[in-house]
């Protein structure tokens, strides 16, 4: 692992030391599964889908160390793209999101079977076989900028179920992903209307603040015990106590491409501001002024560095 020689401004968090798990017990590296023996779903808890999303390494560590083990059904915990992960470097800590491409846009079928080839397409290929086969997944990541915490929980009923039943963070968001690929959270039978497997993406806000690892945790163990998979002791011991507030959903119609290098926003937006009249300025891309398309527009996951061709900003309904 690399160590700069200055921390980039605001890196809190840093990688811990997931080399311990690297063997795990099936056969493909960083993946571990514990059989309980008894009948009951198969969940998985998965860490660093982007390598430089520090928060869900520690919390995996946290559950290794404390002993996490399925009272029914199977668990299996996974660390993704660690070679990407193994590059951080605290100096320039936004660059180990990946190694050569994007692990959470390559999950349909025509990429995993095509002919190209990426570190990140051995991975995911090596890694197919397990998330073709649990029955609900939480996918742990964090986000480029301080920002509230939320769910996504991609745009079928049973992943809003899954969210509102995990209960925190409060914040969930209905999405269809990204054109550019396929997320993980949205790969075959989790995306399938027909079938009962689901899956949430939990965004623990930003990737290095020491918080976002308090927040991966307990949505891991809100998700296990909402699952039964987990004992209630093992809940009672790890999870803060504390009334849940209740969850506000929002549901993305529309995503802002940036068109031009002059793109600006006309203040800062954090994430969630619900902007009450339709039309309202938020942004310029050079000439263009960007407004609201309808009253009550939520403003979800602002861009960090806006560039020609990235979303800037999702916008949604309050669903
Ligand atoms: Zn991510």
């Amino acid at each position: 692992m690399n160590t700069g020689t200055e921390a980039h401004p605001g890196v809190r968090l840093l990688p811990c030391d997931i080399s311990a798990y690297r063997e795990g017990n099936t056969g493909i590296e960083y993946i571990t599964t514990f059989d309980s023996g008894l009948p009951g779903p198969h969940v998985m808890v998965n860490a660093l889908t982007h390598g430089n999303e520090l928060c869900g390494a520690h919390a995996l560590t946290y559950l290794f160390e404390n002993d996490v083990r399925p009272v029914r059904g199977r668990l299996t915990l996974s660390f993704a793209n660690v070679a990407a992960y193994e590059t951080f470097d605290a100096a320039n800590p936004y660059a180990s999101r990946f190694v050569d491409e994007d692990f959470n846009r390559l999950w349909d079928q025509s990429t995993l079977e095509g002919s190209r080839t990426s570190q990140e397409l051995t991975r995911a290929r090596a890694m197919r076989e397990v998330f073709g086969v649990v029955d609900h997944l939480l996918d742990i990541h964090s986000v480029d900028l301080p920002q509230p915490a939320m769910l996504l929980a991609g745009q079928r009923a049973k992943g809003r179920a899954l969210a509102a039943a995990i209960g925190k963070p409060r914040h969930v968001v209905m999405d269809r992903g990204h054109d550019a690929g396929k997320r993980v959270r949205d790969f075959a039978a989790f995306d399938d209307p027909e079938s009962p497997s689901s899956a949430c993406l939990v965004e623990c806000g930003y990737h290095f603040h020491t918080e976002a690892t308090d927040i991966a945790i307990e949505t891991s163990l809100r998700f296990l015990r909402h699952l039964g998979v987990v004992s209630d002791s093992f809940v009672d011991a790890h999870l803060p106590q504390g009334d849940d507030e209740p969850q506000v959903f929002v549901e993305v119609t529309d995503a802002v491409t940036i068109k031009s290098d002059e793109f600006r926003f006309v203040r800062t937006f954090e994430g969630f501001e619900t902007l009450p009249e339709e039309s309202t300025l938020i942004a310029h891309d050079g000439n263009h002024p960007i407004r609201t398309p309808y009253p009550d527009c939520v403003l979800v996951m602002p861009a960090r560095e806006p560039m020609p061709g990235k979303t800037a900003v999702r916008l949604g309904r309050l669903a």
